[in-house]
């Protein structure tokens, strides 16, 4: 690792620095073993079919920007039918074979934030054919079927998860096909670069696919992420926590990291890192950019010059239209479809658990209805000679990131604060309405499902949790399947109290 001592001498008297550049670095460490690296690989492979031939095409007029670099929106095929979106960024005086593939992070817009497009001009303008690429469900894509990212995109990533793939998977999928356009395009130097979120992307992509030649990292976050670590859930990889200097220590190509703070560098960068540190911001600075484009002349052959200007314009071509295909459209390969067992349920801890109870008698867990509706549930109950006790499970915004870390699914959680409220309360049954069927079957206590979810074209992203996507559940007959096993399930209250009864045997 190379780090730059600019800095430093401006701010710390010079013995300082002679005094750290004596020491010996810290000791070195150890990549991850090559077959760990192809688990890895393995894990974030979607396996998707590539499309044949070149899956780049133009869809809309070529605009004219600043140093004679033009700009037309692009389409990619991710795989026959699913199209990505993105921009083709044409220097006017191309350096023969250097290519540079922009990823953008989630500063609330795509390939058209400041923080793509900016590096992108200046790449271009000194001789980069460069190539922006939108991740799923963003800019002309940005339809609910796609979602991936942040709050928004919950269900999204939970998705993906119950195929098989994740966020991060999908997005390198995408990546790798902006690869493959820039080869078709005569690249044989390739760079990658983008600012947080794009920062990890390019990283995997350096680390994962052997055409890239290097890479440049703008206000990298800890990679992974750690299991409660904030930001967006959608660069994690499932199963495994971060930040893992083993992994850092096994990107092989050329890498500079352009630190959003001063101080030291994330641990576990090799001889072919180098570091540069700024006061930030959280960004892709024009501090950054610079760095950028002096690493990528050294790696890819690009011009020098100085950093000269670049445009603001918005990139987005025509929209997709709003019956595109979305994530339950690919072709995965979904896991062995789950199904509760009592080992599920431990290890959770006590989840809070908050419970309205109303009348006498042997005790009933109400959970999942909207509050509208709950009134008219416990007063039928109690009329029935049951206790009645609403149960309210408080939204825990780490359990997704805890439980996808823990490659344990997520759904066993809400299990387990079932579980933890019924040995509270004593219940002798359950009432579950909607997605609360899924831990409620968990339970061994007799159980009425209202509102049962019995496949994908069910859920309402809006009312059910993201947890509802269970791993395998919407492929083959198994949520069918799930369904028919329930004992007592419908929508008319009655018939669900009737069931109850019996199941209680009076
Ligand atoms: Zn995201």
């Amino acid at each position: 690792m190379r780090r730059r001592f600019a800095s430093l001498t401006r701010s710390a008297p010079l013995w300082a620095a002679a005094l750290l550049v004596a020491c010996p670095g810290p000791p070195q460490i150890a990549p991850l073993p090559d077959t760990a690296l192809a688990a890895l690989q393995h894990d974030l492979d979607l396996g998707l079919p590539p499309p044949a031939g070149d899956p780049l095409w133009v869809v809309g007029p070529e605009r004219a920007g600043p140093e004679g670099v033009r700009v037309s929106p692009v389409r990619l095929s991710l795989v026959e039918g699913w199209e990505l979106t993105g921009a083709l960024f044409s220097p006017a005086a191309p350096v023969p074979g250097a290519a540079v593939l922009v990823s953008h992070g989630h500063f609330g817009q795509g390939k058209s934030g400041a923080e793509a497009q900016e590096i992108a001009w200046r790449l271009a303008a000194h001789g980069a054919l460069v190539l922006s690429v939108d991740s799923p469900g963003e800019e002309e894509g940005a339809l609910p079927q796609r979602l991936i990212h942040l709050e928004g995109g919950a269900h999204g990533r939970a998705l993906l998860r119950a195929g098989g793939a994740s966020a991060l998977g999908l997005q390198l999928a995408g990546l790798r096909r902006g690869i493959d356009a820039l080869a078709a395009r005569g690249a044989t130097r390739i760079g990658l670069t983008g600012a947080s979120g794009g920062a990890v992307l390019s990283f995997y992509g350096g680390l994962l696919d052997p055409r890239v030649s290097a890479v440049a990292l703008a206000s990298p976050p800890p990679i992974p992420r750690e299991a409660r670590g904030g930001g967006c859930l959608c660069d994690q990889v499932p199963g495994r926590p971060g930040p893992d200097p083993h992994l850092l220590a096994s990107l092989r190509v050329p890498a500079l990291w352009l630190l959003d703070h001063r101080g030291p560098p994330p641990e576990g960068l090799g001889p072919q890192a180098e570091v540069i540190e700024s006061d930030g911001p959280h960004s892709y600075t024009a501090e950054m950019q610079e760095g950028a484009l002096r690493f990528f002349g050294t790696h890819l052959g690009l011009r020098g010059g100085p950093l000269g200007p670049a445009a603001g314009m918005d990139l987005a071509g025509p929209p997709l239209p709003a019956d595109a295909p979305g994530l339950a459209d690919l072709p995965l390969r979904p896991p062995v479809a789950w199904d509760p067992d009592a080992q599920a349920l431990e290890g959770w801890g006590a989840p809070v658990v908050e419970a309205r109870c109303v009348g006498a008698g042997p005790t009933v867990l109400v959970v999942g209805l909207p509050a509208d509706a709950e009134g008219a549930r416990l007063d039928a109950l109690r009329a029935a000679g049951l206790r009645a006790c609403a149960l309210r499970v408080p939204e825990d915004e780490g359990a997704e990131a805890e439980a996808e870390l823990r490659g344990r699914p997520w759904v066993a959680r809400q299990a387990a604060a079932l579980q933890h409220a019924a040995s509270q309360h004593g219940a002798v049954a359950v009432w579950a309405a909607r997605a609360w069927g899924l831990p409620a079957g968990l339970l061994p206590l007799p159980w009425v499902w209202e509102q049962p979810i019995c496949a994908l074209s069910e859920v309402d992203p809006a009312k059910d949790p993201a947890w509802v996507h269970t791993p395998g559940a919407w492929w083959g007959d198994h949520a069918a399947a799930r369904c028919a096993r329930a004992p007592v399930r419908g929508s008319d209250p009655a018939v669900l109290i009737g069931g109850l009864r019996a199941a209680l045997g009076g």
